[in-house]
């Protein structure tokens, strides 16, 4: 956990407990990320499927950071769950856009918690006839992990940053749609949520 001090800039920065990962540090995490992702896939466009909401901000930074061609489109999940935790119901509530037949997924998203959200979708777009489909992740519970992601034949994981088993907002995520305009990501105090 690193702890940066927070330069008192938004207003909702004041309902912040602690910073987990600055801007910079994402920054850098993103660019690494970027290039890997351009080395492995190196002469062949790719597709960039960001999850929405929260996966917003992290697919445009990492879409700069990709040196290879790249379409984007978007999906949307639901999770029909108890509470805060999601449950092996989900329901895609936005589908592709894109042909993805032929093509080199990769479903980028905010946060892997159970798992459910990105077995479901990895599960449904491998019916799209796509070249291969992978996932690239900016953080990691893996504390919380209930199914792990089944891959297509070819399909690679990108992971940025492990993630401590707490609720984390910013840089896309959110608390009840706010703090997804912060550049970075943090933990809120305990009063916000009660
Ligand atoms: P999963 O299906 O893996 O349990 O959960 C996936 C979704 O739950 C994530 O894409 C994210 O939208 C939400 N989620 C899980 N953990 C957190 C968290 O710590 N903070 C926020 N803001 N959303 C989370
Ligand atoms: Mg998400
Ligand atoms: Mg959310």
């Amino acid at each position: 956990t690193t702890t940066a001090p927070i330069k008192m800039r938004y207003e909702e920065d004041a309902d912040m407990r602690e910073v987990l990962f600055s801007a910079d540090v994402l920054a850098a995490k993103v660019a690494e990320l970027g290039k890997q992702i351009s080395e492995d896939f190196a002469g062949k466009p790719v597709v960039l499927l960001g999850v929405a909401t929260g996966a917003f901000l992290f697919l445009a930074d990492l879409a700069r950071a990709i040196s290879l061609p790249v379409q984007i489109d978007f999906v949307k999940a639901a999770s029909y769950g108890v509470g805060t935790t999601s449950s092996g119901a989900v329901a895609i509530t936005k589908d592709t856009v894109l042909d993805l037949v032929g093509q080199n997924v990769i479903v980028v998203e905010d946060i892997i918690d159970t798992g459910h959200t990105l077995n479901k979708l990895v599960k449904h777009l491998s019916h799209k006839a796509p070249a291969t489909v992978s996932v690239c992740a900016l953080l990691n519970k893996e504390a919380r992990r209930v199914v792990s992601i089944e891959y297509p034949p070819g399909g690679k994981e990108y992971i940025g940053f492990p993630s401590p088993d707490e609720f984390v907002v910013g840089y896309g995520l959110d608390f009840a749609e706010r703090y997804r305009s912060l550049p970075y990501i943090g933990i809120l105090k305990p009063e916000i949520f009660s």
